[in-house]
């Protein structure tokens, strides 16, 4: 096993705008890494970069002491998981597993026994004598991860392994991915865009965009504490409402209306800045009707109408749209380079306890957890709190 350090990792395809920024991320011996971003962001450039399928413009890339930018990926040791299996086609099961015992010439004996071990790891004993063809999807991936496991590895690489599975299986194979990393105890370094897999699987995660690191962190971190409004409305689902704010001492105005901010390092953080980005996370609401007075107080409440409400049996969602004022919107705008379009919503979104009473229609008193508020810069997207 090994540690896998990248020290200010650049790619350029061509002398367009470089598809990974000057990353350095260390992934620590047995360590799970999820790299996160969306479509583009240079996740899998990054992930080839490590395994030796694409140059490295510049930087460093070491597995455990060596410097490996210009070792060939044979000579790495790393084994890799596609997004498309690439299983052959004409091998069986036990042949694809086998295939790079074979390929270091391993003795007969040694390849019967690791496949067979490796076929009882994965649940795959009773199907090493069929084609890929004749395989379900999960049964595929399983494969897929047998062969790159059947060698003792450095490490395992993913790429988006999960992505041509349903919703169902998908859930499964998350836990049975999670399940063989923690038993193997195997560095590993996952890409994917899925925000749950990157909150549930890893032990840390690396959030790309636009080819550089915006934070690195527990999935807990990444929740609590995002660095800037990108990674606020990365991760998290439903998103955190951003919700434009004018300042007036310790009180913020919002379209959903005005409370104070309470905290005292958090009025501090705002300065002299006349507008805010106010970051709320769609379960620090609560309906007021269900919250107790002395927990009412250490919040703030707002009236608000709901046009659609969704129960979802656990939970419920509740719509409330707004309108920003014009010219509030207007400097928003001006202000903001990491706004994308659908993060400045026209509607806040509400988690609320399933036992609430809201219908669609309704007028009613939302409490917020004001000790949970982000307060985001709109000319940097910087989290200042
Ligand atoms: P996705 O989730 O869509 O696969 P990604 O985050 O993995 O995206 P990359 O595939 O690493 O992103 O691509 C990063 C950037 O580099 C993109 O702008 C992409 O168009 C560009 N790119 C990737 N491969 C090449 C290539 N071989 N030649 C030129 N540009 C490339």
């Amino acid at each position: 096993m090994a540690a896998i350090t990248m020290q200010n990792i650049v790619k350029k395809y061509g002398d367009g705008f470089p598809a990974v920024n000057d990353v350095s991320l260390d992934v620590q011996d047995g360590e799970f890494m999820i790299l996160v971003g969306p479509s583009g962001c240079g996740k899998s450039t990054l992930l080839r970069m490590i395994v030796g399928l694409e140059d490295i413009t510049s930087g460093d890339m070491r597995i455990g002491d060596r410097v490996v930018n210009k070792v060939a990926p044979r000579e790495r040791n790393l084994a890799m998981v596609f997004q498309n299996y690439a299983l052959y086609p004409h091998l069986t099961v036990y042949e694809n597993i086998a295939f790079p015992l074979r390929l270091a010439k391993a003795e007969n004996e040694e390849v019967r026994r690791r496949v067979t071990e490796t076929a009882e790891l994965l649940e795959l004993t009773e199907h090493l004598e069929r084609k890929p063809a004749n395989l379900s999807g999960g049964q595929r991936q399983r494969v897929a991860m047998g062969r790159a496991i059947v060698r003792d590895a450095d490490a395992f690489l993913f790429d988006e392994p999960l992505s041509n599975l349903d919703a169902k299986l998908r859930g499964q194979m998350r836990t049975e991915i999670a399940r063989l990393q923690r038993r193997l105890g195997t560095t590993t370094v996952y890409v994917t865009h899925d925000q749950t897999e990157a909150m549930t699987l890893g032990d840390r995660v690396a959030v790309l965009r636009k080819g550089e690191l915006q934070q690195v962190g527990s999935p807990r971190e990444l929740y609590e504490q995002p660095v800037n409004l990108f990674v606020a409305g990365f991760i998290g689902s439903p998103s955190m409402n951003f919700l434009p704010a004018s300042v007036d001492g310790t009180h913020l105005e919002t379209p959903i209306g005005r409370f104070d901010i309470h905290d005292r390092a958090k009025a501090d953080a705002v300065g002299d800045r006349e507008v805010v980005l106010v970051g709320i996370r769609p379960e620090d609401f609560e309906d007021a009707a269900l919250v107790s007075e002395e927990k009412k107080a250490r919040g703030a409440v707002v009236r608000v109408k709901v046009d659609v409400t969704e129960w979802l049996g656990n939970e419920q969602y509740a719509y409330v749209p707004y309108e920003a004022p014009a010219d509030l919107a207007a400097q928003l705008r001006e202000l903001s380079r990491e706004l994308d379009s659908d993060q400045l919503r026209t509607q806040a979104v509400v988690a609320l306890d399933a036992s609430s009473l809201v219908a669609a229609g309704d007028e009613i008193d939302l409490w917020i957890d004001t000790g949970r508020l982000h307060l985001f810069d709109p000319a940097t997207g910087a989290n200042l709190t």
